[in-house]
């Protein structure tokens, strides 16, 4: 499978096993793929939106948004398109977890994320 997330997506999928178990699985993961564009899609529609009454109402430029973007995904210490949640420390032990789980695995607490981004 093949796709960039800015520009148009072109997906290819190849299937060398035929058997039907195979083919029911790559028939699922295209129906999931499909999905998965459908709201990409209509992420990009709500944030070119979001965009627009913030760009209007602060005034701010393209330019300011580009700079803003390459300071995110700086965060992680690398400029390559991707952001990545780092593992943090648990408030109440102290020990390293991720953000993957809702409890610290070591003593429960909860509400681990900080940030909205780091719940997804
Ligand atoms: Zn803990």
């Amino acid at each position: 499978m093949t796709g960039t997330f800015w520009g148009q997506r072109e997906t290819t999928v190849v299937v060398k096993d035929t058997s039907s178990k195979t083919l029911n699985s790559v028939q699922s993961l295209a129906t999931e793929l499909q999905q998965q564009e459908k709201k990409i899609d209509k992420l990009i529609m709500i944030n070119q939106a979001l965009w627009l009454f913030i760009k209007e109402h602060l005034n701010l430029t393209e330019e300011e948004l580009f700079a803003k973007v390459e300071e995110i995904d700086l965060l992680d210490g690398k400029l390559d398109g991707k952001v990545k949640i780092q593992a943090k420390k648990c408030p109440k032990c102290d020990r390293v977890v991720s953000l993957k789980h809702d409890k610290c695995l070591y003593c429960g607490a909860e509400h681990l994320a900080e940030t909205i981004f780091e719940t997804i």
